[in-house]
């Protein structure tokens, strides 16, 4: 009995920080990506592969959120992108309070878009909103087509599904149409991109589909309403 309001006085704790980094992104005119997937799916990865592949035309911040380490901000650092590394010390997933304080590192002004890669971890993730315009998700084949069925609410919550690692499918036991199929039971708006961050295959749809939201976020304004 007890811990249900507890729970729910989390989430609206923070609901309200989310909101005010929401305002602070507006005021930008940055678009925001809550990039969430379980460990190893290849979120760094995609990251490495699109600040190289929108250099010159789309300016990107990150924050990396890990439970220790700057193993994955060292990685971005090195491809010449503003980053900050946030560790949560052992917690399994990023919170609002903990995006307001990255915050203070960055130059907003002189980026286009930010990403805030969270903790590698299909479940709870999902569940705090931390300002963002968009949750992306990454699904790797080889995680298997079931992953829909087993963490709905990351697929529900998800705006944009990247299934990565296609280069791998002759050899893992996975159909991409069922993995396809089952995303989009749970959510019929998924826009979905088949990549591999190895070969590079698929990509250059998902940074056309990058372009296309920071130029319409900039037409909003800055501190326009979504
Ligand atoms: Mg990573
Ligand atoms: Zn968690």
């Amino acid at each position: 009995m007890r811990t249900v309001p507890v729970v729910r006085n989390i989430l609206e704790a923070n609901q309200r920080l989310a909101e005010e980094n929401r305002k602070v992104f507006r005021d930008a005119g940055l678009f925001v990506i809550n990039l969430m997937s379980g460990p190893g799916a290849g979120k760094t990865s995609l990251l490495e592969r699109t600040i190289d592949g929108l250099r010159g035309q789309v300016r990107i911040g990150v924050i990396e959120g890990d439970i220790q380490s700057t193993y994955d901000a060292d990685r971005i650092s090195q491809k010449g992108a503003q980053v900050v590394q946030l560790n949560t010390g052992g917690a399994c997933h990023l919170d609002g309070n903990m995006i307001k304080s990255a915050l203070e590192p960055l130059d907003l002004e002189r980026l286009d878009l930010l990403v805030v890669e969270n903790v590698g971890n299909l479940v709870c993730p999902a569940e705090f909103n931390l300002g963002e315009d968009m949750k992306v998700m990454i699904l790797s084949v080889a995680e298997g087509d079931d992953k829909p069925l087993k963490y709905p609410l990351m697929f529900q919550t998800s705006a944009v599904l990247l299934i990565n690692k296609v280069d791998l499918l002759p050899y893992v036991d996975c159909d991409v149409k069922v993995m396809r199929e089952r995303a989009l039971q749970l959510n019929g708006d998924l826009t979905i991109f088949e990549v591999s961050c190895r070969t590079g295959q698929g990509l250059e749809a998902w940074f056309q589909w990058l372009r296309e939201q920071v130029a319409m976020r900039k037409a909003k304004g800055d501190g326009a309403k979504a």
